[in-house]
């Protein structure tokens, strides 16, 4: 059972990889962004504090994302996790350490994916996600098989996300370059980093995670 951490800026391909080994290797992923969107579409006290920092692009507070990590951990236990968009500052690298402790459970890979800035914002402008089922498309780089239905459940309807607009992800950006890039060091030093080259195409990349998981890289 492998516990591992997708590290990238925003539009890297954390969440289509962590979608790719939920559904391949049955590993749950745990996405701190999905459970805030989650919690502000329900009204929760949670969502209630996060939407205005998330719509400017910044980090929501190290105690939320940590609680909300801590609330579902358990459902990965016996099958592992994707640790996808957490943790990203020292404080949730820490708090995450010690939520897996308490269970007994330990990080195996922290796997980053390396991309270049200009790309990113192309990515994260043209993102897409259905409505319905959730799964994760691109207007050049993953459109659906046939124009306006998803792939994976046949609806016709899809979203965007309000923070995926050229601005806000420059701010998104700083915040990795700030306060998450800095934690790659401490993983380092514990010799669980690998990197990916993440411009390669998303079956490219996910081979070079199976590689790695697998134990060849
Ligand atoms: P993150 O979770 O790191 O923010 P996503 O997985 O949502 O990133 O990817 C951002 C956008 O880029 C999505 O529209 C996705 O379809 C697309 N994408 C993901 N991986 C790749 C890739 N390797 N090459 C091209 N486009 C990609
Ligand atoms: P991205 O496409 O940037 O990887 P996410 O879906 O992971 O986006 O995150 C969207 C927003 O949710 C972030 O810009 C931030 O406001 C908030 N967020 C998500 N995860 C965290 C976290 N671990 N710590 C703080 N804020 C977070
Ligand atoms: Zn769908």
């Amino acid at each position: 059972m492998l516990n591992i951490i997708l590290l990238g800026p925003p539009g890297a391909g954390k969440g289509t990889q962590a979608a790719r080994l939920q559904a391949n290797r049955g590993m749950i992923q745990l996405s701190t962004g999905d459970m805030l969107r989650e919690a502000v579409a329900a009204g929760t006290p949670v969502g209630l504090k996060a939407k205005a920092i998330m719509e400017r692009g910044e980090l929501v507070s190290d105690a939320i994302v940590s609680a909300l990590i801590g609330e579902r951990l358990d459902a990965s236990a016996g099958k592992g996790a994707i640790f996808d968009g957490f943790p990203r500052t020292g404080h949730q690298a820490e708090a995450l350490e010690i939520l897996l402790a308490q269970r007994g459970r330990k990080l195996d890979y922290v796997i980053e994916l390396a991309v270049d800035e200009e790309a990113l914002v192309t990515r994260i402008t043209g993102r897409f996600t259905c409505a319905k089922c959730g799964a994760g498309y691109h207007d050049t780089f993953r459109p659906t098989k046939v124009e306006g239905v998803c792939d994976v459940c046949g609806s016709t309807e899809f979203k965007r996300r309000p923070d995926d607009n050229e601005q806000t992800v420059r701010t998104r950006m700083e915040e990795y370059r700030a306060k998450t890039a800095p934690i790659l060091p401490y993983y380092e030093r514990k010799g669980l980093v690998h990197r990916v080259d993440g411009m390669a195409g998303v079956d490219e990349v996910g081979a070079a995670i199976d590689a790695i998981l697998d134990g060849g890289a």
